[in-house]
């Protein structure tokens, strides 16, 4: 069985009664914004590339409300899986205050520190259009599972920036709002992540994925509306210490490639290209490339498969993704080809691959609607460690959400 989701209402219910016991009285606004799921093009925002992510009814909320405290805000998260202390308090920024782009200097009032979960909330503050801020008090819950490659951090940043445009309102334009607080997880968190997630949480669609291109940030929406078919999503529920250290290397390494083939970026570069210049790239280079180039053009053909409902052939795309992610870019690991091995020997199951970063995490597989408790049964019976099952439901972008 798939694992039970609190809803919407329940998240709500639960914040707002956590505010009133931590605070004493109502909270005035509240917020949402939704965590993600990758169905391909991995590791190809930060190369400029193509992705085909959709937003989940996984979500974060916000709520709280303005409060006379001057330039304080304290902000409390249910999340269990959060480093201690939950409760923070964070001095504003004054008038006059000016984003720096890069690192805030230590000692400013929103400079990364502990506990480590706060630097996420302190970006968005420091990144949010439209400074001075009004004092706060806000409580965060979510459902979405923090660390397992759905983005929680997204959807995290993308629902507290959403939270503040209700106390104090910016111009509203969504791709600015998606860029600061891509800056909040670089400059906060330490975490040099593509736009992708940040972009797919504030541009969600209900019923759809989203094709984007990481460079124009132009996005098409690709309908997901046949009750016959099912996006599922197995958390493998480990996550390997490795994760960060190679993301960063990843990307050092497709910069470097780009560089080598004389191309602003990995986008630019053809699969004849990275042949013709395959004597000055080292082995490890050029496999780095080789996935980054094939996963572009298989995300393009992929949302052209699912568009005209070749189910068959965007799962072999899924499963050609997969097997270049483990061997070309090597990001993979035993747990997550163990869970696609197992969701592939199961009739009636089209695609399946990692998603997300990697090393750990979670895999997406495309399936009859029939076979989903017969796919799931099968995962179990053949995983060796404890996993949890989402049916992925293309959801909605952030929004407020109306207090009563
Ligand atoms: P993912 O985004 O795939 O879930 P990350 O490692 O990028 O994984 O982000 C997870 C981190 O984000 C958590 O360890 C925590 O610091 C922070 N985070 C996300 N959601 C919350 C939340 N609701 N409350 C507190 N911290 C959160
Ligand atoms: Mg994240």
């Amino acid at each position: 069985m798939a694992t039970p989701v609190s809803s919407l209402n329940q998240l709500v219910s639960q914040a707002t009664g956590l505010f009133k016991q931590m605070f004493g009285d109502e909270a005035k606004i509240a917020a949402c914004a939704p965590g993600r799921v990758n169905l391909i093009g991995e590791h190809t925002d930060y190369n400029e590339g193509y992705v085909l992510p959709m937003a989940l009814h996984l979500v974060t909320v916000v709520v709280g409300s303005a409060a006379s405290s001057g330039h304080l805000a304290t902000i409390v998260t249910a999340s269990e899986h959060a480093d201690e202390p939950r409760r923070v308090d964070l001095r504003l920024p004054n008038e006059g205050f000016s984003q720096s782009p890069g690192m805030p200097d230590e000692g400013f009032p929103l400079s990364p520190g502990l506990p480590y979960w706060a630097n996420y909330v302190r970006g968005v503050i420091h990144h949010y259009r439209a400074h001075p801020l009004p004092g706060f008090r806000a409580v965060v819950v979510s459902s979405v599972p923090l660390g397992a490659g759905l983005s929680s951090s997204a959807s995290l940043e993308v629902a507290f920036y959403t939270f503040l445009q209700q106390l104090k309102p910016d111009d509203g334009h969504k791709i600015p709002k998606a860029i600061a607080c891509q800056q909040a997880e670089h400059t906060h968190a330490g975490v040099p992540c593509g736009i992708m997630d940040q972009l797919v949480s504030v541009l969600g669609m209900e019923g759809h994925a989203l094709l984007i291109d990481c460079r124009s940030l132009e996005s098409i929406p690709i309908p997901l509306t046949d009750p016959g078919l099912v996006f599922l999503i197995t958390n493998s529920n480990v996550k390997h210490s490795l994760a960060s250290s190679q993301y960063a290397l990843r990307r050092a390494q497709c910069e470097n490639a780009a560089s080598i083939l004389g191309k602003p970026s990995l986008r630019d570069a053809t699969m004849n290209d990275l042949e013709e210049s395959r004597d000055h790239l080292d082995d490890v280079t050029y496999r780095r490339a080789c996935h980054v180039i094939g996963e572009i053009n298989r995300t393009v053909k992929a949302a052209e498969s699912l568009k005209k409902g070749a189910y068959q052939e965007f799962g072999k795309i899924m499963v050609e993704s997969h097997n270049s992610l483990r061997d070309l870019y090597e990001v993979s690991c035993k747990e997550l080809d163990d869970l696609v091995t197992a969701a592939m020997e199961v009739a009636g199951v089209f695609g399946s691959r990692m998603t997300g970063g990697g090393f750990g995490g979670c895999t997406i597989t495309l399936l009859k609607a029939q076979v989903i408790d017969r796919t799931i049964q099968h995962i179990q019976e053949r995983y060796s460690g404890t996993p949890a099952f989402y049916v992925a439901t293309p959801s909605e972008g952030a929004r407020a959400l109306k207090r009563s």
